[in-house]
């Protein structure tokens, strides 16, 4: 039988990989060597200490029932000790810090905490696909922020229309950025703090990347400028600083009455995050310091031959601050798609098209630096060869 789908469903962007993923999958079936640059999921496995200590406590039968609602005490006083060490900033525990079952699953979840049919939501365009799904679920607005590499790819808040500002409830901020690798400064996350209290909005700044940063910079949190814990939650995850996307876990954190608004969705839609694998996380927020460092080398050189590559080749780009992806403008007579078409088909190379992340990203493609230097040096070999 073929059942009606919701009209939630209908509503959500059409999803615009299908044709890369196509074209992915028959070349795989082909056996051809693709060199996969699309995929924003760290290639290394998870440190070995993170691994013990999750066999350890799956051994204890206390790990093995629901976990509470706020997940057990010790992840949350984990995660109050590495914010305080990180961003210098005191977080209450027990009502200022929530776990998630991967920071995705908080942010698609959270506009049902909040967002009433005709609210909207300000979302950046090219973004991270689950703002605008998690408002669209909730019946929410979308109103775009595009990101402009004249800004810098940062939204330009007062050239937000205000007619349609004073529907908006609540904004979506992602720096250190996926799709565009921008970094932002605490000025840019003062004035938005400034701008929510001003306009009533809730803010949701996305962290995911605050610790695969390069050359030196360190990526601020939103609770070091002062006002936000008026007005803002943010989402850590324990994913890309640790190599643990599957294991599923992150958490939020921020203004008290926020936190309750999520926690109550969630308690009626899931039971929590897995105790031993919270036990997990919390030996891996102990041990931050002796872990981040060899990560971040690792993509820094990977970063530096990507890119010092592309340029050798005649494409500009510069050389990301943040995260582990690379976003570059299509050379001229191409669009998104036909140049990650060409990658594929002429050099076997996997990337992304930009407007798969929204209109704005149309003109680039991403590649994420998660397969080794010899593979990175591959593609850029191959592409001098075979498209020069
Ligand atoms: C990877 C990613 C996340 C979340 O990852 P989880 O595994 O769900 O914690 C959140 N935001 C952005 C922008 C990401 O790229």
């Amino acid at each position: 039988m073929q059942f009606e789908k919701s009209d939630r469903l209908k509503k959500l962007p059409p999803y615009l990989f299908v044709e890369i993923d196509r074209a992915k999958k028959k070349a795989l079936e082909d056996g051809r060597d693709i060199i996969d640059l699309g995929v924003g999921d760290p290639d290394m496995p998870t440190p070995k200490f993170i691994i013990d200590a999750l066999a350890k406590a799956a051994k204890n039968p206390a790990t093995h029932r629901y976990s509470l609602d706020q997940g057990i005490p010790e992840f949350r006083s984990a995660a109050a000790k590495w914010l305080k060490k990180r961003f210098g900033v005191d977080f209450d525990p027990d009502t200022e810090i929530y776990p998630l079952i991967g920071s995705k699953e908080g942010i698609a979840h959270i506009p049902l905490a909040f967002i009433n049919p005709g609210d909207a939501v300000l979302v950046p365009d090219p973004c991270y696909p689950p703002y605008r799904s998690g408002t669209i679920f909730a019946g929410g607005e979308i109103i775009r922020m595009p990101l402009l590499e004249k800004n810098s790819f940062l939204p330009d808040l007062r050239s937000i229309n205000h007619h349609l500002l004073h529907k908006a409830k609540m904004i979506f901020i992602n720096y250190p950025n996926n799709p565009t690798s921008a970094v932002c400064d605490k000025k840019f996350l003062k004035d938005v703090v400034d701008f929510a209290k001003k306009h009533n909005l809730l803010v949701c700044s996305d962290t995911a990347y605050s610790e695969i940063t390069f050359d030196g910079y360190k990526a601020p949190s939103i609770f070091e400028v002062e006002g936000a814990f008026d007005a803002a939650v943010e989402f850590h995850s324990l994913s890309k600083t640790y190599n643990m996307t599957g294991w599923r876990i992150g958490f939020a954190c921020g203004n008290a009455s926020i936190i309750e608004g999520l926690a109550k969705v969630k308690s009626n839609i899931d039971s929590g995050i897995f105790s031993a694998i919270q036990r997990a996380g919390v030996t891996a927020l102990e041990n931050y310091d002796r872990h981040i460092r060899s990560v971040i080398k690792i993509y820094q050189a990977r970063r530096d031959i990507l890119v010092d590559g592309l340029n050798s080749l005649g494409l500009h780009v510069e050389k990301p601050k943040a995260t582990f992806y690379v976003w570059i403008k299509v050379p001229p007579r191409y669009t998104s798609a036909t140049f990650a078409k060409t990658l594929l088909e002429k050099c076997d190379i996997v990337t992304t098209p930009g407007n798969g992340f929204g209109e704005q990203g149309e003109g680039y493609i991403r590649m994420a630096v998660t397969v080794d230097k010899k593979r990175i040096k591959e593609a850029i070999e191959r592409i001098r060869k075979r498209l020069a």
